[in-house]
């Protein structure tokens, strides 16, 4: 972990790193296995000698996931202290990074059908952190106030998954109305015309984030591309009442980010690719951007470029100052993906 104080600035960065098992097809197909997880040490190994002369590199992380990691372990190690710390008045964003398929969006969603209040063993991060925020809300028998925002950035361009169908207009159109962007002057950002969905229960997320990571799926198969290259970004905002002191009241507020982010074969930087992907105007910019600023907010450098992409405008006020960042890695241990697994950890590892 990096916490580092200088003067007016700390940065609080987690870097973790997840492997998921090889697919059934995969298993079928004999895919050799090119990634080792050790778990006592936080070290993961790639196994670069099977395919070339380079010797196996090693990296360490805050904290490695195995294969066999279940979600709710996952979940426990990696994010309820987070959530935790959002209760208690911080901003904090969980980001999944990785190549397409992966494992982003097992993480931070996983099985979003629920059973009544009950999660699905298979819950990812996102059912899992609304559970613990009304779990312990409750047990405080605290005065609360909630809302929640789910949106999909694609192409610099927002979409609101939870705004109100309108069945009397063409759904599509209705879906990918573009929303805009604006700065508060307090150096955060507002989104003008974003559903803002005040909440009372958790089963009442649960059945917005079905539908709204329902929409997003839709979406896919109809523009099979996007899937790989838009980032969602589902946003909690608590407001808590602390017990009265005198004729003062005070609130405690606490905002909760959990972004999926584009694929990052997105911005590989692999020379050729690279280069035709700039050609066809596809390199992701908020993938570009975000890399930078995690880069600026370590090194400490002067300049944040926060403003040269909608992903970071949008997510300013939770990345750098007192705000907490955990970023999962999420790597394929397939001998066939290699070289993104190795720029994924790479990247990654600069963030550390
Ligand atoms: P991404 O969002 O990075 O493109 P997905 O989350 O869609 O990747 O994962 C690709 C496939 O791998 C899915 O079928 C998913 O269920 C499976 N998968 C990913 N991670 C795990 C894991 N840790 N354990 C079991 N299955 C996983
Ligand atoms: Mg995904």
């Amino acid at each position: 972990a990096i916490s580092r104080n200088d003067r007016d600035r700390e940065v609080n960065i987690q870097v973790m790193l997840r492997c998921r098992p090889l697919t059934d097809e995969e298993q079928q197909m004999n895919v050799q296995k090119a990634v080792s997880c050790n778990e006592q040490k936080n070290e993961v190994t790639l196994l670069l000698s099977l395919v070339n002369k380079q010797l196996d590199k090693t990296f360490t992380f805050d904290k490695v996931f195995g294969p066999k990691v279940q979600q709710r372990s996952v979940y426990d190690h990696a994010i309820a202290p987070i959530v935790n710390d959002v209760l208690e008045g911080f901003n904090c964003t969980v980001f999944a990074y990785g190549q397409t398929g992966t494992g982003k969006t097992y993480t931070m969603e996983g099985e979003m059908k629920h059973k009544g209040g009950d999660l699905a063993s298979d819950a990812g991060v996102i059912p899992r952190a609304v559970r613990q925020i009304f779990d312990t809300l409750e047990a405080r028998k605290a005065d609360y106030n909630m809302k929640v925002t789910f949106l999909e950035l694609y192409n610099e361009e927002i979409t609101d998954l939870l705004a109100p169908e309108d069945h009397s207009r063409f759904t599509e159109d209705r879906q990918r109305r573009p929303i805009s962007l604006m700065e508060d002057g307090k150096g955060g950002a507002v989104i003008r015309g974003l559903e803002e969905v005040v909440v009372y229960s958790a089963n009442e997320i649960y059945n917005l984030l079905e539908h709204g990571s329902s929409r997003r799926r839709t979406a896919d198969t109809l523009l099979n591309k996007q899937s790989s290259r838009s980032h969602s970004v589902f946003s909690i905002t608590i407001h808590v009442k602390e017990a009265a002191r005198g004729n003062e009241e005070f609130i405690k507020c606490g905002r909760l980010n959990l972004v999926d982010l584009a694929g990052s074969e997105n911005i590989s930087r692999s020379g050729s690719r690279e280069a035709r992907a700039r050609e066809a105007g596809e390199v992701n910019k908020s993938l570009l951007t975000f890399g930078r600023v995690i880069t600026a907010l370590v090194e400490h450098s002067g300049h944040i470029p926060y403003r040269d992409s909608k992903l970071t405008r949008l997510l300013r006020e939770s990345l750098g100052g007192k705000a907490k960042t955990c970023f999962i890695a999420t790597v394929s241990p397939s001998i066939h993906c290699l070289d993104e697994t190795l720029s994924t950890l790479d990247y990654a590892y600069r963030a550390k």
